[in-house]
């Protein structure tokens, strides 16, 4: 879309009800873990190959480029699907979810401080999604209460994944009940599943959070750290074994500056050996206990960084303005009969009207620069969503909300844009309603 729907002149935002957007869930995966009896599940022969091949960060090789140097902070917005069973198995609590994403930030980020301090700093972050697919304000946790999605069967993620391409899916469960912590069903450059309903990230219900449920070992939060590793691109550091040394590109995980092992390592053996070097068994890719793990290499972060912009180019948002909704009062008489959600760049968002116990039958929500106050008068356009502009005033129902989305574009140029509006009702006569500052942002 162009910018030319925030023309600078007077247009009225069509307040008519909408037909909510529904996602429409794709993708075929097989829920079923493979592989390995503990700490992951993610299988390691992958089937390589995929539509969006890029040689630098591909199924077979990686090009750790200076291109893929970390110079800027990519944000990803993360859907938290809780799922229980109903005898309450399963129930995470919103702060414990919270942790888990504390942990990812403190992990992908080296923070100083934290036990990821010794790591690499991807310049990567991780926030709860605050806008749903449908652009409702969000916590970014859903809870579901179902005794076959709890056993990570029945193909939940057809049903509840929000845009894969746009958000990370994170769900919780006994992630197959056979001993996996977690997993997910492929790397992106493997099977054509980025962007598919079934892209995803399952962690055992236990082993989420800090600190996690189940205890020590794994109660730190790094199931989830690694996991999210494979999901942006990584190999275990141990998959397909020593691989060659004179080719540690394009054999082993793909990776140079992680040593090279032969198998996955438990606990925390800080001397072994297997191909002729210590084995990386403080690394997030290898299967050691969560407090045994303490960072990403270089490379490995330049493989995250080539897999977000070559495999999931819609996911992650760069650092930029807030998306902001703030009601203003005393701007019109009829105080809260207006809402709105905040405008995310790329995301629906909506404007809401109360009928409800009001005299007034028509209203139209108005959109402008200045203050509102006077909405007939020198305005700038808000939405346009009209080839042809015509003023609709639709006969609303009483005793609604009624409630009109709009798409705002994904053009980065628009980040920060203030509007202003306000609800307009009419009946016998017109009254204004409280007016509205909108920040459009990430
Ligand atoms: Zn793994």
């Amino acid at each position: 879309m162009s910018t030319s729907v925030f023309q600078a002149r007077l247009a009225v935002a069509l307040f008519a009800a909408s037909a909510t957007t529904l996602l429409t869930a794709q993708g075929t995966q097989d829920a079923a873990p493979v592989g390995q009896p503990a700490r992951c599940g993610t299988p390691n022969t992958f089937q390589g190959g995929s539509f969006l091949d890029n040689p630098d960060c591909d199924f077979y090789q990686t090009n750790p480029s200076q291109t893929y140097a970390p110079t800027s902070v990519q944000r990803i917005p993360v859907v938290v699907h809780v799922i229980q069973n109903s005898s309450g198995t399963g129930n995470l609590g919103n702060a414990l979810v919270q942790s888990q994403i504390t942990v990812l930030n403190e992990d992908f980020r080296a923070m100083s401080g934290t036990a990821g301090a010794n790591g690499v700093d991807s310049q990567i972050e991780f926030f709860l999604a605050t806008t749903d697919p449908n652009g409702q304000p969000t916590t970014g946790i859903v809870h579901y209460t179902n005794n076959t999605w709890f056993t990570d069967a029945g193909g939940y993620y057809n049903s509840i994944a929000w845009n894969p391409q746009r958000y990370l899916n994170i769900y919780t469960n006994n992630a197959g009940g056979g001993g996996v912590l977690g997993y997910v069903p492929a790397i992106p450059q493997s099977g054509n599943i980025a962007g598919t309903a079934a892209d995803r990230v399952v962690i055992l219900y236990s082993a989420f959070g800090r600190p996690g449920l189940g205890g020590s070992p794994y109660n730190l939060g790094r199931t989830c750290t690694h996991e999210v590793g494979h999901y942006l691109g990584l190999f275990h550091t141990f998959d397909s074994g020593c691989g060659s040394s004179s080719a540690c590109y394009t054999s082993g995980d793909r990776i140079c500056d992680t040593n090279p092992e032969s198998q996955p390592r438990y606990g925390c053996p800080t001397t072994a050996t297997s191909c002729g070097s210590l084995d990386p068994v403080r690394n997030y890719m290898d299967y050691t206990n969560d407090s045994c793990m303490t960072g990403f290499s270089a490379e490995q972060v330049r493989r995250m960084r080539c897999t977000l912009v070559s495999y999931r180019p819609n996911l992650a948002q760069p650092a930029g303005p807030i998306a902001s909704a703030t009601s203003r009062s005393g701007a019109g008489n009829l105080n809260s009969a207006f809402f709105a959600t905040a405008p995310r760049l790329g995301m629906q968002a909506s404007m809401n009207v109360v009928t409800f116990n009001t005299p007034y039958s028509l209203a139209m929500v108005l959109g402008y620069t200045g203050a509102a106050s006077q909405p007939f008068n020198g305005y700038t356009v808000l939405i346009d969503t009209l080839s042809a502009p015509v003023l609709q005033m639709p006969l609303m129902a009483s005793a609604t909300v009624v409630s009109w989305t709009y798409a705002v574009p994904n053009d980065p140029a628009l980040g920060g844009l203030q509007i202003k509006s306000q609800g307009l009702m009419l009946g016998q006569t017109f009254a204004l309603t409280n007016a509205m500052d909108l920040v459009l942002g990430n």
